[in-house]
């Protein structure tokens, strides 16, 4: 008998960040059209800089080979080459570093390790240029998410509507998808969790940075104090540097979702006791305190034909530099398994097998994060101890970094036929479609 042959599936993405576009780009490869929908007029750099460890750029890869060697040529490493395996060199934040107590070095790496990182906006430029002129609508916020029967429709703030056969939440950690999944199911976990740490941050030119940290400027530079600590590291080609400082508090906060203005006062009396050249650094912070964010438990990344990916479902502190990593590493994942899909109606396997595979890891990777976050700021039981903390530090990372993401696409596709038999190839009929 013949089969009928239904109509090819729609799929739409909500978010044009590092994780929306980077599926984009791993469907776009396999053939699989997408419509990508960004509530900004254009990309925002928020964030600045970017730090990728190897399951990062394993991800890329495997989402499509070009996007890393594209990485690879706009990717920043350390200066000098004995930092070359660090992700960071830890030192003391008070006055001298902790020369005082005889700490001069403290590196966090690997010898499979190299150091890289980017500006944000040089990111998403090689991303995008992976998206065909039309794919991604800006000016595109949506307000409703609903499932219709077997479809998705999709309220603009426009007032337009689109309707699509799977859509795939990529809004970031306030994201409206998440309602969408978890709202009746869990509906304690919509809301992101505030970490208890708020940052200043900002980049400041590699010659204003030598000017204040002299030879620490060229490397990554993890600065640790109780409760507080910074991170300063190269980007954009070695001619910037990035810095985020990390304050304890203010607990709860009580300022709404974003950032809040405050003075370099401000940012100096929370950073009491940090020295001085660390200090001059806030000359180029932007006067903004903003809290972080992380979703500690998410019982599922899709309901029905909505799937979650990047900070939507897994928004994690930043202590481990590895959350644009996880989307990366979903959207490898998701594009593989999207490319298998031979009909609308197998949407659901492919994102059960989908959250079996990532949740787990992306989980873990919050939650050891947010354990890094009282390491580094001395909050744990190895107090102030430098030697105990980049023991530990250098044994935390491995799981994360050298992660076989191979293996996962395949076992994700081994799963899905598991689940969806293949078919033999349909037979159109007279040219029309079921639907
Ligand atoms: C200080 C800091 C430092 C970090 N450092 C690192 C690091 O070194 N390495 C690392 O791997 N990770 C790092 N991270 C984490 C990383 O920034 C995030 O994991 C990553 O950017 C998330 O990407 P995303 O695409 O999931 O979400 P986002 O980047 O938040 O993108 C979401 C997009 O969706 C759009 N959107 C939202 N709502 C709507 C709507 N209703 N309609 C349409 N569009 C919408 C937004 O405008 C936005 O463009 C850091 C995070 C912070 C805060």
């Amino acid at each position: 008998m013949e089969q009928q042959v239904e109509a090819p599936p729609t799929i739409a993405i909500i978010g044009a960040g590092i994780g929306g576009l980077a599926l984009a780009i791993g469907l776009i490869k396999r053939n699989v059209p997408v419509t990508v929908y960004e509530a900004a007029a254009e990309f925002s750099s928020v964030g600045a800089g970017i730090g990728l460890g190897p399951n990062a750029l394993n991800a890329m890869d495997l989402i499509n080979p070009t996007f890393r060697e594209r990485y690879e040529k706009i990717k920043t490493k350390n200066e000098r080459p004995e930092f070359e395996h660090a992700v960071f060199d830890a030192l003391y934040a008070e006055e001298g570093f902790g020369q005082k107590r005889g700490w001069n070095r403290g590196l966090i790496g690997a010898p499979y390790f190299t150091r890289s990182g980017a500006h944000r906006k040089d990111l998403l430029d090689i991303m995008m240029s992976f998206i065909p002129e039309g794919t991604v609508k800006f000016r595109k916020r949506v307000s409703l998410v609903e499932q219709v029967g077997d479809k998705v429709r999709i309220e603009f703030e426009d007032g337009t509507t689109e309707t699509v056969s799977a859509l795939i939440g990529a809004d970031g950690v306030k994201g409206i998808t998440r309602q969408v999944v978890l709202g009746d199911f869990a509906p304690h976990e919509v809301q992101p969790k505030f970490s208890g740490v708020s940052i200043f941050r900002g980049i400041i030119p590699i010659e204003k940075a030598r000017e204040i940290l002299g030879t620490h400027a060229g490397d990554a530079k993890f600065f640790l104090a109780k409760g507080k600590a910074v991170t300063v590291y190269p980007i954009s080609q070695g001619r910037e540097k990035n810095f985020v400082f990390f304050v304890e508090g203010p607990k709860p906060w009580l300022h709404g979702d974003n950032a809040i203005p405050c003075t370099k006062e401000d940012m100096v009396k929370d950073l009491g006791g940090f020295d001085d050249r660390l200090l001059k650094l806030l000359d180029y912070a932007k006067p903004l305190r903003w809290p972080t964010w992380h979703h500690p438990h998410t019982s599922t990344f899709f309901r029905g034909r909505v799937c979650l990916l990047g900070d939507v479902a897994h928004a994690s502190t930043p202590y481990q530099a590895a959350g644009a990593g996880q989307g990366l590493e979903d959207a490898a994942v998701l594009s593989h398994l999207i490319s298998v899909i031979k009909s609308p109606s197998e949407f659901e396997a492919a994102f059960r097998v989908y959250d079996s595979i990532r949740r787990p890891r992306a989980q873990k990777v919050v939650i050891t994060s947010f354990e890094a976050g009282l390491i580094y700021t001395f909050r744990s039981l190895l107090r102030d101890d430098m030697n105990k903390i980049v023991e530990n530090a250098n044994q935390r990372l491995h799981w994360i970094w050298q992660h076989d993401l191979a293996a996962d696409v395949r076992t994700a596709k081994d799963d899905f036929f598991r689940l969806v038999p293949e078919q033999p190839p349909a037979v159109p009929r007279h040219g029309r479609t079921t639907q």
